[in-house]
């Protein structure tokens, strides 16, 4: 029998209203205001004749239909006799403008906001005839389901939106990568190797840390393109790009500059440590047999020329490559294949 209204608090009757709802899908049940208030009634624990009959169902495993539920409710709830006397329709209006808040509150909590049921919850405190009460339970019924719905859809729709966005800011990390690299030799460009210098300027921490540059240039590369062709000369640049790569560490950078130009930059590493690698580099490159697939033949030597200059705290990244610029200029002009650092041209 209903005497009494239930006085829970939101975050109880919110837990209740939970355990209802699993147990109406669990046992496939509608979603109409019979089943919420039987269930709701159930897991509230204090109606025992309820409990009792509901146990029994289940240690017999009988089925738990609609028809089962109707019976119940009329058993333990309220019957249809009852509902038409005045004051007991009150209550069930009550009960049932109860139990719609809870559901609109929990459709809230799912980010439903601006669902009917809190209208309905109104309405159905205003109604004043059975007719009316049940014309409102149906349009509870219908916006309930909508709201199963709609969360379903809703977790679905944020799903793909997630994977919009991954998808997405993955094609613009690919395009951000390829604006800053090389097409032929997988390098930095010069784009890139600007960024990549000014975040190395950027971590230098104290005047003890020094960062280096080397410049380096292919030696009469415009003869390797005339005699044996552009595609030659581009495998050139790409195997010349490899070994830079294969010479390099960590923090380390390697960009084409430019056509035949190239240029490392290394963090941590003195003058005389950057003028070592530059030789290293070289030299492995001396010893390459330049040899043309296809036909076996030799193209003869590559060389490089390469110059070398030390970043000075506060200069601009312009000043210091151009004392790297200097001082290759200075070993091309003092025969090419060799390595030159600034402190030998300022001399
Ligand atoms: P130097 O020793 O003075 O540097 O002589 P060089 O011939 O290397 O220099 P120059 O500046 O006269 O010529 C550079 C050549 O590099 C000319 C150009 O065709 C070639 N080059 C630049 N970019 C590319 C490229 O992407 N592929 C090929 N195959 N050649 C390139
Ligand atoms: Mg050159
Ligand atoms: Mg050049």
């Amino acid at each position: 029998m209903i005497s009494k209204t239930y006085t829970e608090s939101v975050k109880e009757s919110g837990n209740y209203l939970r355990s209802a709802l699993k147990n109406i899908a669990k046992y496939k049940l509608p979603y109409n205001p019979v089943s919420y208030l039987l269930w709701y009634e159930y897991a509230l624990g204090q109606n025992k004749d309820l409990i009792d009959d509901i146990e029994l169902i289940f240690k017999t495993n009988q089925l738990l239909t609609n028809d089962t539920i109707s019976k119940l409710f009329k058993k333990h709830i309220t019957d249809n006799q009852i509902l038409i006397s005045g004051k007991k329709i009150r209550e069930f209006q009550k009960i049932l403008a109860q139990m719609t808040k809870h559901l609109s509150q929990s459709g809230d909590e799912i980010g439903l906001q601006g669902n009917m049921l809190n209208t309905y919850a109104i309405e159905l405190g205003q109604a004043s005839s059975l007719d009316a009460i049940i014309e409102i339970s149906k349009h509870i019924v219908l916006e309930t389901k909508s709201i199963v719905e709609s969360s379903k859809n809703l977790k679905s729709r944020l799903d793909s939106t997630v994977s919009e966005i991954n998808m997405l800011s993955k094609e613009l990390d690919g395009i951000r990568q390829a604006a800053k690299t090389d097409m032929l030799t997988g390098l930095l460009n010069r784009r890139g190797f600007y960024g990549a210098m000014v975040q190395a300027i950027a971590n230098i921490e104290n005047a003890n840390d020094m960062l280096s540059v080397i410049m380096l240039d292919i030696d009469h590369f415009k003869r390797v393109n005339d005699q044996y062709g552009h595609l030659i000369g581009d495998n050139v640049l790409k195997i010349l790009s490899k070994l830079l790569k294969d010479h390099i560490k960590g923090k380390d950078i390697a960009a084409r500059f430019g056509g035949e130009e190239f240029i490392l930059v290394l963090p941590q590493t003195s003058l005389e440590g950057a003028y070592a690698l530059a030789e290293q580099i070289r030299l492995s490159l001396l010893k390459m047999n330049w040899k043309i697939k296809d036909t076996g033949k030799s193209i003869g030597q590559i060389t490089i020329s390469l110059g070398i200059s030390l970043y000075q705290e506060g200069e601009s990244i312009e000043a210091v490559i151009k004392r790297a610029d200097d001082a290759l200029y200075h070993a091309k002009n003092t025969g090419r294949n060799k390595s030159v650092t600034e402190v030998e041209i300022a001399n």
